[in-house]
């Protein structure tokens, strides 16, 4: 059997550099993934450099711009920690979620 190969980590300095294609489907009024949350990301303003990456990958369209800056839509943010994982500044940490 054919091995695979390793995937390639590709970083993205801004969302200029991602390619045009939907990341998202977006989200389903009836669909509220906020409830499978177990952590929560949590972004760090101060060194948020706007460069919308948080944005253009999350897969619920639970991050919004206001102001130029990330706001994160918890009733559909799932927790996946993408946006975490992808941020090229580290300001979104994951922080386990208060039931
Ligand atoms: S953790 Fe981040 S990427 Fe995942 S659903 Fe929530 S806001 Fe979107
Ligand atoms: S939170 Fe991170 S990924 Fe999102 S806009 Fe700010 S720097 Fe970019």
């Amino acid at each position: 059997m054919k091995k695979r190969k390793e995937a390639k980590k590709i970083v993205f300095k801004s969302e200029k550099e991602v390619p045009l294609m939907p990341m998202s489907v977006g989200s389903f009024l009836f669909n509220k993934t906020g409830v499978w949350r177990n952590i929560r990301p949590v972004i760090d303003p101060t060194n948020c450099i706007q460069c919308g990456i948080c944005w253009k990958f999350c897969p619920d369209v639970a991050i919004y711009i206001e102001d130029e800056f990330p706001m994160i839509d918890y009733e559909y943010c799932k927790g996946c920690g993408l946006c975490a994982e992808e941020c090229p500044s580290k300001c979104i940490v994951m922080v386990e979620e208060e039931k």
